[in-house]
């Protein structure tokens, strides 16, 4: 027990092909569930240590990167209870449009009931929203139809979001910059993953072409005086995933986190596990990890409650915690 397992939470950036571990494959096979990886070959790079090792973990997973939604289904049931036992009240789960069949008709049917599932999974105690993936990697053939997806999706109700993801390379992400405009106009929310392995340059690229409401990691806006400014006097929020930072190199120590930073100069942000099952954490040992090192306090995570709730992509709030 920590003095934070009370405490109402909001997550905001968690991958669900990232919950998966040994552990959850292992007790998914004995329930008799589908499993796409055996657990024995991910618990040779468990936990994830460097970024060599989330390499070869992405690799191993690979199965799960086209996995339909029978696969994912699982996933999503031990996460969203995972959830409701850490007291989140509000998650946003990135999921990839991979996962349902890419006719349009057939993806809007499946997508509906995958949100039915989400919603029984949901008992009342949190709110789950989803938010679409597409990789940097994507094939420019696929970028219409992706973007198209999303809006009708949207349209629907079933996503709140689009977020941008993928290991940065240092390119610029400008063919994007057509979709993302479509997106916002739409009333989709933006994420894009910035600033994680890359430096300062790679964060104005993506605010210049993306425009996002949110930002994943942005570490090396850290480096950069005026683009924290341009951050925090456009309001946008940081998601903070502590534990991943460290353990896929992106920060050397965690005394060397950039949370305290954003902290002292009013930028809005939250904390986050990114792949919980990679990297052997919760949004509990989160708290913790920011108690320890950074002094966080009680009050810091109401700020860090009420920030993330306000960055949140969803219009419309359904639990009764959120009025706390
Ligand atoms: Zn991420």
């Amino acid at each position: 027990m920590t003095p934070w397992d009370t405490l109402p939470k909001v997550e905001l950036h968690c991958h669900l092909l990232g919950v998966i571990n040994p552990a959850l494959l292992s007790r998914i096979r004995e329930e008799g569930g589908p499993i796409l990886v055996p657990p024995e070959s991910l618990a040779a790079v468990y936990p994830v240590s460097d970024l060599d090792s989330f390499k070869r973990w992405v690799e191993i997973l690979k199965p799960y990167q086209t996995a339909r939604m029978e696969a994912m289904r699982p996933l999503l049931a031990a996460h969203v209870s995972n959830l409701i036992e850490q007291r989140v009240v509000y998650a946003e789960i990135m999921l990839s449009p991979t996962t349902f069949p890419p006719e349009p008709k057939a993806f809007l049917d499946a997508f509906h009931r995958w949100r039915e599932w989400a919603s029984d999974l949901e008992r009342g105690r949190i709110q789950v929203e989803f938010i679409l993936v597409l990789p940097r990697t994507l094939a420019p053939e696929l970028l219409e139809r992706d973007t198209v997806n999303a809006l009708d999706l949207h349209r629907a109700g079933l996503v709140a979001g689009v977020a941008l993801v993928g290991v940065e390379t240092g390119e610029s992400i400008c063919r994007f910059a057509g979709s993302f405009e479509r997106w916002r106009d739409a009333g989709l929310g933006i994420e894009i993953h910035a600033g994680e392995h890359t430096g300062p340059e790679s964060v104005w690229d993506a605010i210049k072409y993306g425009k996002p409401h949110r930002l994943g990691h942005a570490l090396s806006a850290f480096e950069d005086p005026a683009l924290l400014e341009h951050i925090r006097s456009q309001g946008i929020h940081i998601e903070f995933c502590l534990t991943s930072n460290l353990r896929t190199s992106a920060v050397t120590d965690i005394s060397r986190h950039p949370i305290q930073t954003a902290k002292k100069l009013g930028i809005s942000f939250g904390l986050n596990t990114d792949d919980p099952g990679a990297f052997d954490c919760s949004l509990q040992s989160e708290y913790q990890t920011a108690s320890d090192n950074f002094g966080f306090t009680s009050e810091d995570f109401t700020a860090v409650f009420r920030n993330a709730l306000a960055a949140r992509f969803a219009p419309r709030l359904r639990h009764p915690a959120h009025a706390e």
